[in-house]
């Protein structure tokens, strides 16, 4: 069930530019709607899907059956195709196109949502360019993808595109506050995900919390001068234990960006500070602009060689003697 308060928040100008081609009957039969992961494709797709089905005058009221089973994506006149495995083949787009031949059992628009439409093979795309070739009046396609570069571009020149930008960092920070979450962890994950469900994942996950007050203790050992893989070692012995991924590793290098990033940001003495409680400390003879801008860098060589299976013991050893 989607509700679409999330969808205004984040696409006002998506939502009202789709309005009005409603409205004006201007709406045409196939779209993509591209963007990162997160910034509510689906959503926009199902708001669609009502605006085409709802029953009411105001259109989508958000309350009538239509409106409803849209929004549970489970109204009989709405198809979704959704990549296995990784891939759509051409028999997943046929049956598709199969439905479209075929007689309704209900009244009115026909919505088709391919997912991951990028993941289509070869020959799913030409099976696809069929429909694209032959629109009935009826007949809606929606396309969502991450990565639409990598879709024909016969495909791309027949379709209207809307790109659905992620929402700032600073929104999105505020919304996860709202709901409870630590104003650092917050901004933490605004950095690291543009999709606020999987930035609520990683909290349930728990690491994400460890992983903040880890990186906050190396500040306040650098404020107090004192051995940093020593205090790395003190809070840090998570990050060898088990279920622990590269992406635990790099969530760590990225907060630790970000707090040098907020140290650079207080030497401008602009806009508002995160970490507040180790930043309050820090040596500014010391931690000068150039000192930052090496630490960046620091940070930035070690983050590279994640890729590579190293042992981590010693990664961490090495960066934090030239950290
Ligand atoms: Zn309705």
């Amino acid at each position: 069930m989607t509700d679409f308060a999330k969808l205004f928040d984040y696409q006002p100008e998506i939502v009202s530019a789709l309005t009005k081609s409603f409205k004006k009957k201007r709406l045409v039969h196939a779209y993509l709607f591209e963007g990162q992961k997160g910034t509510r494709k689906t959503d926009a797709a199902v708001y669609l899907s009502a605006l085409l089905l709802c029953q009411s005058d105001n259109p989508p009221c958000g309350v009538c059956p239509n409106c409803l089973k849209a929004m549970n994506l489970s109204h009989g006149n709405i198809f979704i195709v959704e990549p296995e495995n990784d891939v759509i083949k051409k028999d997943q787009i046929e049956a598709l196109l199969h439905e479209l031949s075929s007689t309704s059992l209900f009244d009115g628009s026909r919505i088709y949502i391919i997912k991951e439409a990028h993941l289509m093979n070869a020959a799913a795309s030409n099976a696809l360019l069929k429909f694209l070739e032959e629109p009935h009046p009826q007949h809606y396609l929606i396309l969502l993808s991450t990565q639409p570069h990598l879709l024909l571009d016969t495909i791309k020149s027949r379709v209207q595109t809307f790109h659905f930008n992620p929402i700032s960092k600073k929104k999105m920070t505020k919304n996860l506050t709202d709901k409870g979450i630590e104003k650092d962890i917050a901004y933490c994950l605004a950095h690291i995900t543009s999709s606020e469900e999987e930035a609520e994942e990683l909290i349930k996950s728990g690491e994400i919390i460890d992983i903040v007050a880890l990186a906050k203790d190396i500040q306040k050992a650098k404020n107090k001068k004192q051995d940093l893989y020593l205090a790395f070692l003190n809070r840090g012995r998570f990050l060898f234990g088990e279920g622990i991924l590269v992406s635990h590793h790099q969530m760590f290098f990225d907060v630790l960006t970000l707090i040098v990033r907020e140290k650079i940001k207080s030497v401008h003495g602009d806009e508002e500070l995160f970490f507040a409680e180790c930043l309050k400390n820090v040596d500014k003879k010391i931690e000068t602009p150039d000192e930052l801008i090496r630490q960046l860098e620091v940070l930035n060589k070690y983050q590279e060689r994640l890729k590579y299976h190293v042992n981590m013991e010693l990664l961490y050893a090495s960066m934090f003697l030239e950290f």
